[in-house]
């Protein structure tokens, strides 16, 4: 079927409020469910993944299909959604029918699903994220970001800032540093409450992430993940202080790192952490700087 055929028979389908009415898609807080049904706005978030007609486009939570609609009408080649609801799993199937091919739906847990069995690279992840596993899912992803072309994710706003955030920023913290140091990250838009239904209780904004290629060897991300919480788990310490949840000897740790012990998480460069978090892995005896 040409794409022209392809781009008529999605014209063609119901309109999102009759899929959720008919699918009786009532929103279910537990899944995060804030669904977009403004065209505009998902044709927004699908111009920004773009270019969508090479290796593999992944969204998650399709729900009732809105920004699924707007990324193959945008032109995704490959499209694999990933949705845990099997109520819009259903209501998906003459969506399905209508994309000749272009789109596989997985029911699944997008938490514990293989990316890179999805198919091949370039791999770009673009979803309006359940919120209550959106942290979880880009920590996952980050650690698997050599796998990613781009990721292009709605989020909470206040969420989005400190994904974006840099030293010095109120917002910055542990998602900051894990997201810089892996990634750039930069906030591209905000959306008010009224923008879903049903209107959640904060703003939104999509966040484009893009994984540094290649990747930094400088540390490991785990013992990155280890050092910022106990860094920030209390930020208003001094780092000799809030670092001894880590190791006994804050001070030596602090000292072959070159960072003064006097300073808190908030005044450290990602660099800076990233010192920290090789050293922190290695025995006192075989620190070197
Ligand atoms: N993409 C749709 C839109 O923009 O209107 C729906 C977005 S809604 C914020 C989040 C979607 O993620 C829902 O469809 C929900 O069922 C799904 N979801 C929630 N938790 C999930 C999980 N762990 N794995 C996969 N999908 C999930």
């Amino acid at each position: 079927m040409s794409d022209t055929d392809v781009a008529a028979r999605l014209a063609a389908l119901p309109p999102l409020r009759a899929v959720i009415a008919e699918a009786g898609l009532s929103a279910r807080k537990g899944l995060g469910q804030n669904f977009l049904l403004d065209l505009n706005l998902t044709g927004k978030i699908a111009r920004a993944a773009a270019p969508l007609d090479q290796g593999t486009v992944i969204e998650i939570g399709p729900g009732p299909g809105g920004l699924t609609r707007a990324l193959l009408a945008e032109g995704a080649a490959h499209l694999v959604a990933i949705e845990k609801d099997r109520r819009c799993v259903d209501a998906l199937q003459p969506l399905i029918a209508a994309a000749d091919g272009r789109l596989t739906l997985v029911e699944a847990d997008a938490l514990a699903v293989d990316f890179e069995a999805l198919g091949p690279p370039p791999r770009r992840i673009v979803a309006n994220l359940p919120y209550n596993v959106a942290t979880p899912l880009l920590i996952g992803w980050l650690k698997r970001a050599e796998l990613f072309e781009t990721l292009v994710l709605m989020f909470q706003k206040e969420v989005a800032e400190r994904i974006t955030a840099d030293p010095g920023d109120a917002a910055y913290g542990r998602l900051g540093v894990l997201t810089g140091w892996r990634a750039e990250a930069r906030l591209l838009f905000t959306l008010p409450p009224r923008a879903f239904t049903p209107p959640p209780k904060v703003e939104s904004a999509v966040v484009e992430v893009r994984p540094r290629v290649p990747a930094p060897e400088d540390c490991r991300i785990e013992d990155l993940e280890r050092v910022t919480a106990a860094a920030f788990g209390q930020r208003r310490k001094m780092l000799r202080r809030s670092l001894k949840s880590l190791t006994p000897d804050a001070e030596a740790l602090l000292a072959h790192a070159g960072v003064a012990p006097t300073k808190r998480a908030e005044e450290l460069s990602i660099a800076e952490f990233a010192t920290l978090a090789r050293l922190s892995n290695s025995a006192p005896e075989e620190r070197t700087t």
